[in-house]
């Protein structure tokens, strides 16, 4: 199965004789053995199968195998949620006393898991900027330093991350690059092809695409080589007593290490599962994420020239106009297309943002993103209310800001709302 497309719709999925057609709902906490011998093989890790939900259910395994198809993975686990997944990626090889770098453009809930709630925890992190250098990226890194993360396009800044520039630094310094892939979908770039060897999702976005089920999901490239740098690894590549002194690296290779780790403690400790109910939607909305990111990203093209030529609007933010300064980067990692997410500013700062948001009329105000459904943010008057002119400046989320998510509409329809909504102003 080598097409995206077909990945998309039978993916991880191949239904036997008078089986069903489609991924059944197993919405099941628990499972039956005929012996304790048979249950305790299970406990062991010694036997593959099903024991509890909070640790593995198969409607969820069926979906995850799907997005590690889509990606080019060797093992993949679903997530309660974005957040759960960009924290267990991270947590599943970093401890108290270690240290992260990442990108300094990532999501604001990442950013603040990492600097703050992480940090609680005990590991440091350091923010370079994703335009750095690469003497700049290796000054960052620390012996302790046990991985590198940036989004393939930031959410909300819409920067465009050197995947290779950046999986190459992590390379040198011997820890794997954690990509999250969000707002691109592996439909528009496959950050495995360009060296990452973790790669992340918020399934809430563009892989659900219908704003009804949060979820996240890990996906291991199987590449990075744990046992390499075995010092640095040790919750990977030595005895695991909680499981009868297992090492992952050796009971289940580079390929499946990861993942069972992160699956079998920290899912077993921690909890943060997906629902069966919401794993199916997720697989639901898979099966046409091709189709839909092809129109988020041509209508959002067509926006973005619209309000480009705009006298009422200063300035537009989308990597797929040849004025972007991540157009270049953009044509290099995502030649088909990027996302439907566009920024701008509205002529007349914050008050005349908000004038602008209260015409609106198909375009939705909301904090989502990555929705069939065209939806629309000014962050000085909503999320970030509580911050000054000057605070939001530095914070790089100007008083005039609008963040556009283009959705599925006619695209007429879309350009006619923004028009009336703009001669408002
Ligand atoms: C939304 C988002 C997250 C967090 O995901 P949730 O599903 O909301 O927990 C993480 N990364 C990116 C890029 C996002 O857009």
């Amino acid at each position: 199965m080598s097409g995206i497309e077909t990945r998309c719709v039978q993916g991880g999925y191949t239904p036997g004789n008078g089986e069903p057609r489609q991924i059944p709902i197993i919405q099941s906490t628990t499972f039956k053995y005929d012996t304790s011998e048979d249950m305790g093989k299970l406990f062991d890790l010694q036997a593959e199968g099903y024991f509890y939900s909070r640790l593995q259910n198969p409607t969820c395994d069926t979906v995850a195998a799907r997005i590690c198809s889509l990606e080019g993975g060797s093992a993949a686990m679903l997530t309660g949620s974005g957040q759960a997944a960009n924290f267990y990626a991270v947590f599943n090889i970093a401890n108290a006393g270690d240290h992260v770098v990442a990108s300094s453009a990532i999501y604001g809930g990442t950013y603040n898991l990492f600097a703050v709630t992480m940090k609680k925890m005990g590991i440091d992190f350091t923010f370079v900027s994703p335009d750095c250098t690469e003497a700049e990226l290796d000054a960052a890194f620390r012996p302790n330093t046990k991985a590198l993360f940036g989004e393939t396009i930031a959410n909300p800044a819409l920067c465009v991350l050197d995947i290779e520039m950046f999986a190459k630094a992590a390379h040198r310094h011997g820890v794997p690059l954690i990509v999250d892939n969000t707002f691109a979908t592996p439909v528009n770039c496959r950050p495995f092809e360009w060296g990452a060897d973790i790669v992340t999702h918020s399934t809430t976005k563009y892989m659900d695409g219908h704003g009804s089920a949060v979820g996240g999901c890990i996906v291991d490239s199987g590449r990075f080589d744990w046992d390499a740098y075995a010092e640095k690894y040790p919750g990977l590549t030595t005895p695991d007593e909680s499981y009868h002194g297992i090492i992952y690296t050796r009971q289940f290779g580079r390929e499946k290490a990861f993942i069972t780790k992160a699956t079998s403690q920290l899912m077993r400790d921690l909890g943060s599962v997906q629902s069966p109910q919401s794993a199916f939607l997720l697989g639901l909305g898979l099966e046409s994420l091709h189709v839909r990111m092809e129109r988020h990203c041509a209508s959002a093209q067509a926006v973005a020239e619209f309000l480009s030529g705009h006298e009422k609007i200063t300035w537009v933010r989308y990597c797929g106009l040849k004025g972007d300064p991540y157009y270049a980067r953009a044509q290099k990692y995502l030649p088909k297309g990027s996302c439907g997410v566009v920024s701008f500013g509205v002529r007349g700062g914050r008050k005349a943002a908000e004038t602008f948001m209260k015409h609106l009329k198909v375009a939705a105000i909301e904090t989502h993103v990555a929705d069939a459904r065209t939806c629309c943010l000014h962050p000085a008057s909503a999320t970030h209310r509580q911050m000054s002119d000057e605070e939001l400046t530095a914070a790089g989320v100007s008083p005039d800001l609008v963040r556009l998510s283009v959705g599925l509409e006619s695209l007429e329809d879309l350009i006619a709302d923004l028009d009336q909504a703009l001669s408002a102003v």
